[in-house]
């Protein structure tokens, strides 16, 4: 499969503002889960080039969703959220990535790994009815 990579100038500028709190920390679990599955599927050297266009797309996305979604930093992970503000092609991206890369973070990434299972258990409320709980 032909894959474009991005050059080394580009991968190693500057990495974008970091988010609020916990939308952070997710974002970089995001990152290192992209990192592992580009990696391991596009065959890409994710450590010294970064990762290739489309999973750079793919986080560009992720990064907007977490940036607009209606729960700010008391979001709940993507996979339990009842809004799903992901489009379904990309939706099914991180599904397939998750799958992937979850299991692998346990032994690369502990601590990430280890507040991504502590997010899956939080009850997850609507922003609507949070709302109406709070009126
Ligand atoms: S899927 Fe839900 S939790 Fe994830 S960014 Fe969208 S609204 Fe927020
Ligand atoms: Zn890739």
């Amino acid at each position: 499969m032909y894959i474009r990579r991005m050059n080394n100038q580009a991968a190693r500028s500057a990495p974008p503002a970091r988010l609020p709190g916990r939308l952070d920390r997710e974002f970089r679990t995001m990152e290192r889960m992209v990192d592992i599955w580009c990696r391991d599927q596009h065959g890409v050297d994710t450590r010294h080039d970064g990762p290739c266009d489309e999973c750079r797309a793919f986080l560009a996305y992720a990064r907007r969703r977490l940036e607009k979604c209606p729960y700010g930093t008391d979001k709940p992970t993507c996979a339990k959220c009842p809004i799903h503000c992901y489009k379904r092609a990309q939706r099914e991206q991180a599904r397939e990535i998750m799958r992937y890369a979850g299991p692998r973070m346990t032994l690369s990434h502990p601590w990430l790994s280890l507040m991504h299972l502590v997010d899956k258990v939080r009850k997850v409320e609507h922003p609507m009815e949070a709302r109406r709980r709070k009126s």
